[in-house]
């Protein structure tokens, strides 16, 4: 597998965003000087000013790499419509907010995919494709691929992982579809079409995107030995089932909805009781006019994934059912022994809503008014206040559509995924929401940032692998980099015995009322003196604060441990079970370990059910070889080709950009061929190799260069106090010289006072 260090090849570009180097520029900036130097290539290197940096495929090669430099080069590039560079092992995309005729046609992918060498092209998301394609099959044993793609809500990342489905689906079924048209194309059509189908589900409108996924994913393409694609899996996380239930202020609900209501024809307006002017508490915005005209789309989808169509009024009923749901309020009650009666009009909707859910309207009621406790051997019926009938009504919308999308993802999972004989490797494809710090977080932000800690710490994990690997490979010993990683952040958040993560849940699996209060002093009692911790003490909301990689983030504490519990009132899925909506009656006939059990300590809390997949998803992701892409979005209107110093620059932080500038730091993050280091710092080791080697081709040998890099290293070294015994500054490899910063600075003045 060619290693992605590969690309790091020495170029030095302008320092200091192209402000002088030191001792350096005025010469070279001579435009006569440099159009007459034999050894121009070289010079240029150096020469490269900021009208340059657009020329930069790989942010690695900018000279020094800080933020500021990056940011740079990336808007230049920008602003000439290059939308992709490399940054080492890692693709950074900006999203042009606007079509980019011909940049993804099926001519394009033919281009990267018939390459020879794909990698010396235009940086490009089918440069990644092509090389995870090329490498799932190894040289010795077939090595799974993972493309792991991050950066924040709106930035990209589900639009690059279609392209990268699309790429797929053409390039590893192309030779086939001729021969055997029907099963290929129905697998490619089938993978391709799951896509609508769970983005109908599992996206919805927001204030930062359009078309903002609620749910992480994990896709397996997965490849026969021919390196055709036969067929995928998919694995999801955490849908943000609230939504269903609860809009934040102009936001909308899933896309479903919206699609049904304006796509329905009048026979199943009737069926699904949605009436065109119908307002529904649950479906705000319905002016805009946003993705919905996707309803055609996704039926199409659902009938070539195999969804009959008794099946799909099935699930459009429950829909409509949950819509019909949330019409229905609650009036305050006078006498706390009688239940709280309907609002004016819920009775009707009370009434489509269990006729729409196969369940009896008065059952629904009573189970939504009454709570039924354990006494004993005896059940006592308890009724529920106003807000507390509230919240059992929106439980009831969360656990329908939260278990009615794990059964979409199952079926599309059952339709997709080739037989195990079929298939040897994959290539996975990960899109999973970006690190959050919103004004207010809670429980979501929290294990969403969780998982980009543990990404995060793959990625540093696999970047030092491929440093080491180079520094191995160039005979360097490996002892350079002391690393300080996120361990101790996530050792904070999910470590044992005591982490932030062991106290919530233990609050949540306690049968009491949940203080936030002093659930915050208890957390400050047992996390006395973690650093990565703390707390403003004069604020009065309950919170803590975590130091994460990408940078602090204040979690709210009220509400958190109820929504770790995730609590389904035990009468509401017994009401279920027995729905007449057969779709409805098998999701929840079988659930009982899937839903969070009221009762024990062993009860699966959100916390620990998504830790859970989160660890299986890294374990796997471990057996692949990774690919980063880190897309960015460079303005927060999504606003066409406009970008935002400001923005882009915190996102660079928070996607680890700039952790791998401080990684590279700490290494060696300029790399020399030997030809060219001799030939331009010859002169301070007084040598005559730089004038011969042009002339003398035996002067090239390694071994010629390597012993003329330590004669004038030696040199530079003992002129240098500053540098004494600081040999570590600069190590000569077999191809390359590596050098830190300081030393390349050391050789530059030293060189410019010898010129
Ligand atoms: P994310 O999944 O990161 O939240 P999306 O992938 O949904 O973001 O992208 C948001 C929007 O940005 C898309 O709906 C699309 O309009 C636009 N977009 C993203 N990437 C591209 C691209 N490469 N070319 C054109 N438009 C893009
Ligand atoms: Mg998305």
């Amino acid at each position: 597998m060619r290693s992605s260090t590969d690309r790091r090849n020495f170029a030095v570009g302008p320092r200091n965003g192209g402000a002088a180097v030191k001792g350096v520029t005025q010469r070279v900036h001579s435009p006569d000087q440099s159009r007459n130097d034999p050894l121009e290539d070289d010079v240029q290197a150096f020469l490269i000013d900021e009208d340059q940096l657009h020329t930069f495929d790989d942010l690695t090669k900018v000279n020094p790499v800080t933020p500021a430099t990056v940011l740079k080069c990336l808007q230049a590039r920008y602003s000439l419509k290059v939308f992709y560079t490399h940054a080492g092992c890692t693709l950074v995309a900006l999203n042009p907010f606007q079509p980019i005729p011909d940049l993804y046609s099926v001519d394009v992918m033919k281009e990267y995919h018939y390459a020879t060498q794909p990698q010396e092209f235009k940086p490009h998301i089918f440069i990644v494709a092509e090389e995870a394609y090329r490498n799932v099959q190894g040289q010795l044993e077939p090595v799974n691929q993972s493309l792991v793609v991050s950066g924040e809500s709106g930035a990209g990342k589900t639009w690059t992982s279609r392209c990268l489905m699309k790429y797929y689906a053409t390039v590893a079924a192309s030779a086939q579809a001729v021969s055997s048209q029907d099963a290929v194309e129905r697998i490619e059509r089938r993978v391709l079409d799951s896509n609508p189908l769970m983005e109908a589900f599992g996206n919805a409108c927001t204030l930062r995107n359009n078309n903002s996924s609620r749910f992480g994913k994990y896709i397996q393409l997965q490849m026969n030995r021919a390196q055709l694609l036969v067929g995928a899996s998919v694995q999801t996380y955490l849908l943000e089932k609230t939504r269903v239930a609860c809009q934040p202020a102009n936001e909308r609900n899933f896309h479903i909805f919206y699609q049904m209501m304006k796509g329905a024809t009048d026979e199943q307006r009737t069926d699904w009781k949605m009436p065109q002017d119908q307002c529904f508490v649950w479906l705000p915005n319905c002016e805009k006019q946003i993705e919905e005209d996707g309803f055609l789309e996704t039926a199409e989808a659902m009938v070539h994934l195999g969804i009959d169509a008794e099946r799909q009024r099935q699930i459009f009923r429950v829909l409509a059912g949950i819509l019909q749901l949330g019409n229905v309020s609650f009036c305050s009650s006078t006498n706390e022994s009688q239940p709280c009666d309907l609002d004016q009009d819920s009775e009707d909707f009370l009434q489509r809503a269990g006729d729409l859910l196969g369940v009896p309207g008065e059952e629904l009621c009573r189970c939504l008014r009454v709570r039924t406790l354990k006494a004993g051997k005896q059940n006592v019926l308890k009724p529920c206040s106003q807000a507390e009938c509230g919240v059992r009504r929106d439980c009831l919308a969360k656990v329908i559509y939260g278990q009615l999308f794990e059964w979409l993802v199952t079926f599309i999972n059952s339709c997709i995924c080739a037989d195990q004989s079929k298939w040897c490797n994959f290539i996975g494809v990960l899109d999973v929401y970006g690190f959050e710090c919103f004004q207010i977080n809670n429980l979501e932000q929290l294990c969403i940032n969780y998982a980009n800690e543990k990404l995060q710490q793959h990625f540093v994990a696999h970047y030092l692998r491929a440093q080491q690997e180079e520094y191995v490979s160039e005979g360097l010993e490996w002892s350079f980099i002391k690393y300080q990683d996120n361990q101790s952040c996530l050792d904070l958040l999910e470590g044992s015995p005591i982490s932030v993560f062991s106290l919530l849940n233990e609050e949540s699996r306690l049968n009491r009322a949940s203080d936030s209060t002093a659930l915050r002093g208890r957390l400050e009692k047992e996390l006395e003196g973690n650093g990565n911790i703390c707390w403003d003490k004069f604020s009065k909301v309950p919170h803590f604060t975590v130091a994460h990689y990408a940078g602090k983030v204040s979690y709210q504490l009220e509400g958190m441990v109820e929504k770790n519990k995730d609590p389904v009132p035990p009468e509401l899925i017994g009401l279920l079970e027995k729905s007449d909506n057969l779709l409805l009656h098998e999701i929840f006939s079988d659930k009982e370990t899937e839903i969070p059990q009221s009762k024990g300590l062993s009860r699966v809390t959100v916390i620990s059910k998504f830790k859970n997949s989160l660890e299986n998803l890294m374990k796997l992701l471990l057996t692949t070889a990774p690919h980063y892409t880190r897309c960015i979005k460079p303005n927060s209107d999504c606003r066409p080709l406009t970008f935002k110093n400001r923005e882009v620059i915190l996102q660079l932080e928070a996607c680890g950009i700039v952790e791998t500038i401080h990684i590279s730091a700490a290494g060696f993050p300029i790399r020399i061929p030997l030809k060219s280091f001799v030939q331009r710092y010859g002169p301070i080791g007084k040598c005559s190799t730089s004038s011969r080697l042009d002339a003398d081709p035996d002067a090239e040998s390694t071994n010629v260069l390597q012993q003329e890099v330590e004669k004038l290293l030696r040199v530079a070294l003992q002129h240098n106090v500053s540098c004494d015994g600081r040999r570590s500054l600069v190590h000569c490899g077999k191809t390359k010289v590596f050098l830190t910063q300081l030393m390349l600075d050391l050789l530059e003045d030293h060189r410019g006072k010898i010129l």
